[in-house]
């Protein structure tokens, strides 16, 4: 596995690759790398001749006063991991070349970015496609691979794709969670060991929510009372949104159906934990 830090450096590896008629799967990260980053490269690697990895902390994804400073960093042992993962370059740019002077352009995906999280984090996704954009151009995949846990995101990126005629295959891959149903996450570093069990309730309630819906209930309130109940019942969670949604546009849903996606973000203590589920358990998320 080679590391490329310089932007033209990652632009000559791929376009060499793309001139021996082989094929890239991206998978962008920000590294402080888990099981679920991990399964993210390895189906990069199912579905292309070469993995492109990117680690870089988006400085303008986070707005002031969130956890920029704090984000878990540990380049040593993320080199390790996908080292040991079918990963051909691990792309690691530094921020004074990605943002020169700040940098003066900003990718904006209108409608589905000013919902759910976008609610409390309105410039949030402006730095994520801008950030998306970028390694894109830069790395020229065929595939790019974003994990599901980040729901609104990939339908976000699958727009953006769409709207800027990109010729990129978006792939989804379905949410890794620990044993006892914690979708994994590297925030999850900033738990302390009670509000790690408390972090329980977001799949708990995700589940709660699919066993109400087998039974009939379809009533998107009240589902979403019950998954309030579940979520408070830990003194030390606060909710952010609690919402019913359509998989591909993000509306609310007034009643619930097997493509209704429970779509979740709460505090445990001082970290945001988001996670999301079908309702119908066996529904594929679909393009
Ligand atoms: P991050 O480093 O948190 O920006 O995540 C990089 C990619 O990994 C994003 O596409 C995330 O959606 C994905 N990802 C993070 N956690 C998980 C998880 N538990 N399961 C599946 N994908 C994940």
């Amino acid at each position: 596995m080679q590391i490329i830090h310089p932007l033209a450096d990652m632009t000559r590896w791929s376009e060499d690759v793309l001139f021996r008629g082989e094929t890239i799967a991206l998978v962008p990260t920000m590294g402080y790398f888990h099981e679920g980053h991990l399964s993210l490269m390895r189906l990069a690697g199912r579905l292309a001749d070469h993995v492109v990895v990117s680690l870089f902390v988006n400085s303008i994804q986070f707005a002031p006063g969130e956890d920029l400073d704090q984000y878990p960093r540990d380049l040593e042992n993320d080199t390790r991991l996908a080292a040991n993962e079918k990963v051909d370059v691990l792309f690691v740019p530094s921020d004074s070349e990605m943002y020169e002077n700040g940098g003066a352009t900003r990718v904006r995906v209108e409608g589905i970015t000013a919902v759910l999280c976008g609610r409390q984090r309105p410039s949030h996704f402006e730095g994520v496609t801008t950030v998306v954009a970028k390694l894109f151009n830069i790395t020229k995949p065929h595939f790019a691979v974003f994990g599901e846990k980040d729901f609104q995101q990939l339908a976000v990126i699958r727009r953006m794709t769409r709207d800027l005629n990109w010729n990129i295959d978006i792939v989804g891959h379905p949410i890794v969670r620990e044993s006892d149903g914690l979708a994994m996450s590297s925030r999850n570093a900033y738990l302390s060991g009670e509000e790690r069990q408390s972090a329980c309730c977001l799949y708990r309630a995700i589940e709660q929510a699919r066993a109400s819906f087998a039974a009939g209930v379809r009533d998107a309130a009240r589902l979403q009372v019950e998954v309030r109940d579940t979520l408070l019942a830990n003194p030390d969670v606060s909710i952010d949104y609690i919402a019913l949604v359509d998989q591909h546009s993000l509306a609310e849903r007034e009643e619930a159906d097997a493509g209704t996606v429970l779509a979740l973000a709460v505090r445990v203590g001082t970290t945001r934990l988001i996670d999301n589920g079908f309702l119908a358990d066996d529904t594929e998320k679909s393009n």
